[in-house]
């Protein structure tokens, strides 16, 4: 849906966007950039600056920002017409009736039913004679009927186009199905389904949407789970499966588990909070959004060195949300699926209500390394155990730890006392050290997150760059000033090109550079740049001087750039190089 740039105008100058951001993230500081901690990524200090004259924000930590839209976009994620939407609630403002409607809002659109109408192919499918290997995987899975329709479970044939011409009877061509990752393109040109003699199992988003599947071999074949890859509708790092379902439950606990058929198990047992990761690792988009659902979350893991690391890699990216952690340890099967079905649901809640926290998880993952009752392992596991213990801030509950396994290995309490906190000085070292690093590439500017492909190559010409991008958006009579040292091909880097280009076609029509006003033309990492731009006016000098010094630097970095490319030399100048270089040699051979 398109806006008219009056009515975005009007929309902006109705919302603080420090009082907005002030409700996900504490505001610190006051004056024209108070600074937060980022609520798009887990840090423990202030990135993430609010620009109060232009209402944006830009976070140096990660590389978010842009303006009230953008920032609500992101945090609820929704699109942009749903944001907009969002706003208009929130300040009383009318929502437009008539608008035109947004190229991306309709591919989205578009996208959803194509999952749709392709969900329920799999689904009419399933009970088809050709899929008669797939019933019977779901029944030796022991899978209820309702189960199947509860989570739309579906079989894509064997078959290299049977999707694609359901399809296209619908109305989607190819290329959208390609886009949509439902297709494939082949060596040849051609088209392929891209899911075939696979059982299916749809994605939801949290409003019931089909966002993506995965899909499951029946047989040997390789990969055993096939996954849509990210779409306009779908991002893997920021989805979970079945958190549609788990999110209603109302104790505020989650089951996070490994995979499809985890969960699946889990709810047909009665265990409906289980959600799990989309073939990626725990990534902290997915703990921003668990934090939003629970206050507690059990993480079901498989019992092996790669579930241990993970459930680790989960307790440090939940560390900075108020998401407690209890890791579940698998007894008397690998995985829930199996447990379930060797035991029953019963020995699986004790299992659940058995769960202990990752300190307690670490310290007998530890010691079941070694033997105990030798000396040598005694020394092994209390070596493990003292940097478990150090990594404990909370000194009460690190004491409680300390005296546990002092009477457990028969060790005198004030010995491990020492070595626990030798072990906690490293760390705190260690950890200011990384903080202050990371401090001091931000005030260098070296936390990059810049789109522009060239930057590493051309720092010098891509700092004039952006300061004449972010000069010319905060003064806009430059535009006419300097219009005869002013085009597209002063600039050396395609992406500023682009991004001049842009930026001035705007000017000339009169519409506001805010970041939302390119979500036409801009991802969301171009977006970002527009204001990491804008946030470059406060360093920005404002005298025409300073203008034309950018000016200067660019078109000098420039000359340089072009020189040593002897191709780009003409045939003269290139006969005249080569002769130099004859003198320097000395003749030559
Ligand atoms: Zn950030």
């Amino acid at each position: 849906m398109r806006f008219s740039d009056d009515f975005l105008n009007d929309l902006r100058s109705k919302i603080d966007i420090e009082e907005l951001i002030a409700r996900y993230t504490e505001v610190r500081g006051r004056g024209r950039t108070p600074v937060c901690l980022c609520p798009f990524h887990n840090e423990k200090t202030p990135s993430f600056v609010i620009y109060k004259d232009n209402q944006s924000y830009y976070c140096f930590g990660c590389g978010a920002g842009g303006d009230a839209i953008t920032f609500i976009r992101n945090i609820e994620n929704l699109d942009y017409t749903e944001a907009v939407r969002y706003l208009c609630e929130r300040t009383g403002t009318p929502f437009p009736t008539d608008p035109i409607d947004d190229e991306l809002t309709k591919r989205r659109r578009r996208c959803y039913e194509a999952n749709r109408e392709a969900a329920r192919f799999f689904n009419a499918q399933l009970s088809l004679p050709h899929a008669q290997a797939a019933r019977e995987y779901l029944h030796q899975r022991g899978l209820k009927r309702e189960t199947v329709v509860r989570f739309g479970l579906g079989y894509a044939p064997d078959s290299w186009d049977s999707l694609i011409k359901h399809l296209r009877t619908k109305g989607y061509t190819d290329n959208e199905l390609i886009l949509y990752d439902l297709a494939r393109r082949t060596a040849k040109g051609g088209c392929i389904d891209a899911f075939r003699n696979r059982l299916m199992f749809p994605i939801f988003d949290l409003r019931g949407n089909v966002i993506a599947f995965g899909g499951r071999v029946l047989d040997d074949s390789k990969p055993k789970y096939l996954n849509t890859s990210d779409t306009v509708v779908y991002k893997k790092s920021q989805a979970l499966y079945a958190l549609n379902f788990a999110k209603n439950g109302n104790n505020n606990r989650l089951i996070l588990c490994e995979g499809y058929m985890d969960v699946i198990s889990l709810h047909q047992a009665g265990f409906t909070q289980a959600v799990a990761g989309l073939g990626t690792a725990f990534t902290p988009e997915q703990a921003k959004l668990l934090s939003r659902y629970c206050e507690e979350l059990l993480v079901c893991f498989d019992s092996d060195e790669a579930g241990v690391k993970a459930a680790q890699r989960a307790r440090k990216i939940l560390s900075d949300t108020d998401v407690k952690l209890r890791v579940v340890r698998m007894t008397g099967g690998k995985d829930p699926d199996e447990i379930i079905k060797k035991f029953g649901p019963e020995r699986m809640r004790e299992i659940l209500e058995g769960a202990v926290n990752e300190t307690e998880f670490a310290l007998q993952n530890a010691k079941s390394k070694f033997d105990t009752e030798t000396s040598d392992g005694k020394v092994g596991y209390l070596n493990e155990a003292v940097l478990i213990l150090a990594a404990i801030p909370n000194a009460v509950k690190r004491d409680i730890y300390i005296t546990q396994l002092s009477a457990e290995l028969q060790v005198a309490k004030a010995a491990v006392e020492i070595q626990v906190t030798k072990a906690a000085k490293r760390n705190n070292r260690k950890e200011e050290k990384a903080v202050f690093e990371h401090a001091v590439k931000n005030l260098r500017g070296e936390n990059d997150h810049s789109p522009n492909p060239d930057k590493k190559r051309y720092t010098k010409a891509v700092k004039a760059e952006e300061f004449l991008l972010a000069a010319l958006i905060c003064n806009p009579v430059y535009l006419k000033k300097f219009e005869d040292r002013l085009s597209a091909d002063i600039f050396l880097t395609d992406y500023n090109k682009r991004i001049y280009t842009l930026i001035t076609e705007k000017m000339k029509q009169h519409i506001s550079i805010m970041p939302s006003s390119f979500v036409d033309e801009l991802d969301e990492s171009g977006i970002a740049y527009i204001s990491m731009l804008l946030a470059l006016e406060e360093q920005i000098g404002e005298t025409e001087r300073a203008f034309s010094d950018y000016l200067n630097v660019l078109a000098a970095e420039k000359k340089k750039a072009m020189q040593p490319a002897s191709s780009s030399l003409s045939d003269a100048d290139f006969l005249a190089r080569i002769a130099d270089c004859r003198k320097t040699d000395g003749g030559g051979t």
